[in-house]
């Protein structure tokens, strides 16, 4: 067997780097597949160049000059029969300089940018004369690097592993069923990473570039089954095990809704119909609720732990941050004034710890907390349903569910239900949620008004400064939101206390408080308490009230350089206005002049209070890894697939994994682990 380090230019610190980007032998090295590819098999004449695209160029150096400024720039222009591009250097030696003189031959690579003066291209790959090479037969595969390891590296090692393909030295199985792909006209699986490796040179480039080369086709597909099929392998684990069935009878039901202090939405009504369903069968129900902010979660868990009650069941219900635990403890001792609750929070002292411990081990039905409610130390007495709120990271309640699971005698799980405001589009959902059922409410609770944004630069404070003392003169609350990202809780805390005392000073006779991350959680919760009591009128906050906070009567929301937020975060933290019936506002200050990005952001929340419209937004911008929050967890990352772009064959993905689990299910485990090491091993837990 031929090992990495076999591979010329591949020694022991080249292996080390390798293994970081999950490659450990010479067959992971062919499933490295190439980001996009480069095409110097042609020159592209100058009046032909288009922006934004990478083109290999060639002409003759016209002139070439320094521009003084704080860095100077070398522009060196060149031109063709046809037109005119100049190639500009911010860091430049003087030797460069020389050579770059007027009169000589130029080649160029990269990409092109629509300058002030015609065409440019920024630090393009350049050959000068004598040096310019023959054009190449074929593309170029370019492929995702890790850092240190250089692209012609990894390119000679892809190129050496792919000849031992070629000559019958190693070996790939074929995992898609042949039948399949001759039906789908899709080639066999060497001869598809031949070709998005090696690209023939008369492949058809332009789909090879855009991704649509049956080629790469085939090789999405395959990727998109194994992640189907490793997320049914985790809802299929799941499924052997059993829970205990919690059914409510509609009396008890009818006595539930009339306790709470609304009607519910007909949406509400139909996603906890739902989960009693699920709730009345044997194994453990798999739910993923998807509510925008706003829309009347918190209700609905409170039915689903309403079924656990009944049956004298525990019910856990875990939220993000202590401020939102902190606040649903308050909420739901008032859907259950008599039951026995329980609070568990990373930062309680040892004997309140012990305390509530013991509580969890013995008396108490809701259980109430963060994180910490799934430490390896807490024992549930009879754990029967698990709530997660607000939970946008995928694939994470899945271990808390089963860390959950207690004292279990009988290879039973508790039903798990997890809620998200992070409304993602219906083909990501189908994606990232294959392995759960998905309930939608899609209806905000009557007589809501869309809340009224704004957009204010930093320096206007004196006309906000009117519409806050305004606002509060009218018996309203608002928060004003100190954002500083990337900093420690510690900087964010110093920044917040400024503005605070800042504020102070504007507002003589208004009532402010002021919370942040730093604070110890009974701190947080007395302020917090404040708020709600209305004893505070203007709450100075850094992002730590980002999720779920529920002060009705607040009615104006301030977010200070909004421009540093993204969007779902932005929509998050205006979602705690807007949760009455009065007319709410929010303002989003920024720092003058705008990138392109933020401009965008801050527009779309202008524009919309829609949080599906903002989700679709944020996709484009951002991508699906990032609002997934699935970049490091891997379980979401594809490598070849693009959520958004190749949504078309989600379907025929799906029907494959169907089709082999029922007629060629041997090969679903190999395909699974080709594809998904993480999660594989998740599927294994
Ligand atoms: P989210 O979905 O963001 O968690 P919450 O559960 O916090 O929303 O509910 C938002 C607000 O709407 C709360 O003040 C809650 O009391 C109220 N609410 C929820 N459902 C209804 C309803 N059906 N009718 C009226 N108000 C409701
Ligand atoms: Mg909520």
């Amino acid at each position: 067997m031929v090992h990495l380090s076999d591979l010329k230019g591949i020694g022991p610190a080249a292996v080390d780097k390798l293994k970081q980007l999950n490659i450990e032998s010479v067959l992971d090295l062919l499933f490295h597949l190439p980001l996009r590819y480069e095409d110097k098999t042609r020159i592209t004449p100058l009046d032909r160049v288009q922006a934004f695209q990478r083109t290999l160029v060639e002409g003759e150096i016209t002139k070439s000059f320094v521009v003084q400024g704080k860095r100077p720039i070398l522009v060196c222009e060149v031109a063709d029969e046809q037109g005119v591009i100049q190639l500009k250097f911010f860091n430049f030696y003087y030797s460069q300089k020389i050579k770059m003189c007027a009169g000589k031959r130029i080649r160029a690579y990269g990409e092109v940018n629509q300058g002030l003066h015609g065409p440019e291209m920024i630090h393009p790959e350049f050959w000068l004369e004598q040096a310019i090479p023959p054009l190449n037969e074929r593309l170029t595969a370019v492929y995702p690097k890790s850092e240190g390891l250089q692209q012609k590296r990894l390119q000679n090692a892809v190129q050496q592993a792919l000849g031992l393909l070629i000559d019958g030295r190693l070996n790939v199985s074929e995992l898609l069923p042949e039948e399949w792909l001759q039906k789908a006209r899709l080639p066999d699986l060497q001869t598809a990473l031949e070709v998005v490796h090696q690209p023939p040179p008369d492949v058809d480039m332009q789909a090879l570039m855009t991704g649509q080369h049956p080629s790469q086709q085939r090789l999405k597909i395959e990727e998109m089954v194994s992640h189907f099929l490793a997320l049914q392998a985790i809802r299929e684990q799941r499924q052997q095990h059993r829970a205990t069935p919690l059914c409510l009878s509609i009396n008890q039901k009818q006595q539930f809704l009339a306790r709470l202090p609304f009607t519910l939405t007909a949406a509400q009504k139909r996603v906890l119909n739902e989960i009693s369903m699920d709730l009345a069968k044997t194994c453990p129900m798999q739910r993923l609720i998807q509510g925008d902010v706003g829309s009347g979660k918190t209700a609905v868990a409170a039915g689903a732990i309403e079924h656990a009650l009944a049956a004298g069941k525990q019910a856990v219900f875990m939220a993000p941050t202590s401020i939102l635990a902190e606040q649903h403890r308050l909420t739901l001792a008032e859907f259950f004034p008599h039951e026995n609750m329980a609070f568990l929070s990373g930062r309680l002292k040892t004997a309140e710890r012990r305390e509530q411990l013991d509580k969890i081990a013995d008396s108490a039905a809701v259980i109430i907390g963060t994180h910490a409610l799934f430490q390896d130390d807490v024992v549930y007495r009879d754990l029967a349903l698990v709530i997660i709120d607000e939970q946008h990271r995928f694939g994470v309640h899945q271990r808390l569910s089963l860390k959950a699971k207690g004292a279990d005698h009988n290879n039973s799980l508790p039903h798990s239900l997890i809620m998200t405001a992070t409304p993602i589009p219906r083909t990501l959902a189908q994606v990232a949620y294959a392995n759960l059922d998905v309930s939608v409410i899609d209806e905000l609770p009557p007589n809501r008004q869309s809340i009224n944004t704004t957009l204010l630069d930093n320096k206007k404070m004196p006309q906000l400064a009117e519409r806050i003392e305004a606002a509060c003169q009218r018996g309203e609350q608002a928060y004003w939101v100190c954002t500083l990202v990337e900093e420690s809780e510690h900087l964010r805390a110093k920044a917040a206390e400024n503005t605070f005392e800042e504020l102070k000073d504007w507002f003589p006779g208004l009532k402010i408080g002021l919370v942040h991350g730093r604070l110890k959680d009974d701190e947080k919760t007395a302020v917090m308490a404040d708020f709600k009591a209305g004893n505070i009128q203007l709450l100075v906050a850094t992002t730590v009230i980002e999720v779920g906070v529920d002060v009705p009567n607040a009615t104006l929301m301030v977010i200070e350089n909004a421009e540093r937020l993204g969007l779902s975060q932005l929509h998050q933290l205006r979602g705690r206005v807007g949760r009455g019936t009065r007319q709410s506002h929010c303002v989003l200050m920024y720092q003058a002049p705008l990138s392109q990005n933020a401009q965008t952001r801050l527009s779309t929340m202008r524009d919309t209070n829609d949080g599906f419209e903002i989700a679709k937004t944020d996709l484009k911008l951002r991508g699906p890894g990032e609002i997934l929050g699935t970049r490091q967890k891997g379980a979401m990352e594809f490598r070849l697939v693009n959520v958004e772009t190749d949504k078309d064959l989600f379907k025929q993905a799906r029907e494959l994994a169907e089709f082999m689990q029922k007629n060629h299910p041997e090969q679903c485990h190999a395909l699974i682990h080709r594809w998904q090491r993480q999660a594989a091993t998740l599927a294994k837990v």
